[in-house]
């Protein structure tokens, strides 16, 4: 009740969010973003998630997770940490929980100074309390299945109140939301926020690993200084521009999703 309507995500709004470097700019001032996600069951999640990172706008990204090998195949401009978090050094805001198994370093992200993008894994057993106590801001990042297990609802709820499931987790762990799905929506904790719908998505980013793709992306912003409603809705934005620019029409994987980040990033700037 007295809740703010929705509002649609504009073309220029975005256009106006994105960040660019000054010409003055250097690695650090442009944003250091920390990933910590992957293991060795799945370390497909830490390299599509630090590509999302890498694509992002980040000066750099550093890897604090256990699929180090793997992410310098594919992107050997990350700085890897194999000794998690507390030993990665200085970034401006965490991404934690893509295909992380149990979650390694979450204690250490959470009482980061920084803002700390939560997806996945790094959902599971998240205590409001913890979050709402965090000296930095938080943005959550879950999808249908995960949003029900947070708020204790079924999948079928979520999904026929999206709005509504966002705004309660918004409020629940006092962060900003980002539910994802058909319709993705951005909560802020703030009431008087309206919820921001994202309307580029397209159903076939419905593929493995999309979603990683979009919190390193949402983190990568959260680095160059976006407040998180702003990192999440421009994230979610550009990741449907680059699935229907790099599907037009066929299906795409994940990484073709990332590679089509920098291309989609040029059709809105
Ligand atoms: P995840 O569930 O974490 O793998 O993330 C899946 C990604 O694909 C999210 O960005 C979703 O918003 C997006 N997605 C999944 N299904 C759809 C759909 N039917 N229409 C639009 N986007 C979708
Ligand atoms: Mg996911």
């Amino acid at each position: 009740a007295g809740a703010a309507a929705a509002e649609a995500l504009q073309h220029e709004d975005v256009a106006r969010l994105l960040p660019r470097p000054a010409a003055e700019s250097d690695k650090y001032r442009r944003g250091v973003v920390g990933v910590v996600a992957g293991s060795a069951r799945y370390p497909g999640a830490a390299v599509l998630c630090v590509s999302g990172a890498l694509r992002g706008g980040a000066g750099a990204v550093r890897y604090a997770g256990p699929a180090g090998e793997a992410v310098l195949a594919r992107h050997p401009e990350t700085l890897v940490h194999p000794g998690g978090p507390a030993e990665a050094g200085r970034v401006q805001s965490w991404v934690i929980g893509p295909g992380l198994g149990d979650t390694p370093g979450m204690e250490a992200v959470l009482a980061s100074e920084v803002p700390v993008l939560v997806d996945a894994d790094g959902l599971r057993l998240l205590d409001p309390a913890a979050v709402r106590a965090r000296p930095a801001p938080t943005l959550l990042t879950p999808h249908a299945g995960e949003a029900a297990a947070l708020l204790g609802a079924a999948r079928e709820e979520v999904e026929a109140g999206r709005l509504a499931a966002a705004r309660e987790l918004a409020a629940t762990y006092g962060a900003t939301v980002l539910l994802k799905g058909s319709t993705t929506v951005v909560a802020s904790p703030d009431p008087k926020e309206p919820v921001r719908v994202n309307p580029t998505g397209t159903p076939w980013l419905a593929t493995a690993g999309s979603g990683d793709v979009l919190s390193g992306l949402a983190g990568s912003l959260l680095a160059a200084g976006l407040a998180p409603r702003d990192a999440a809705s421009a994230a979610a934005y550009l990741h449907g521009l680059a699935a229907r620019r790099a599907a037009r029409g066929a299906p795409v994987a994940a990484y073709d999703v990332a590679e089509a980040l920098p291309g989609a990033w040029r059709d809105v700037a």
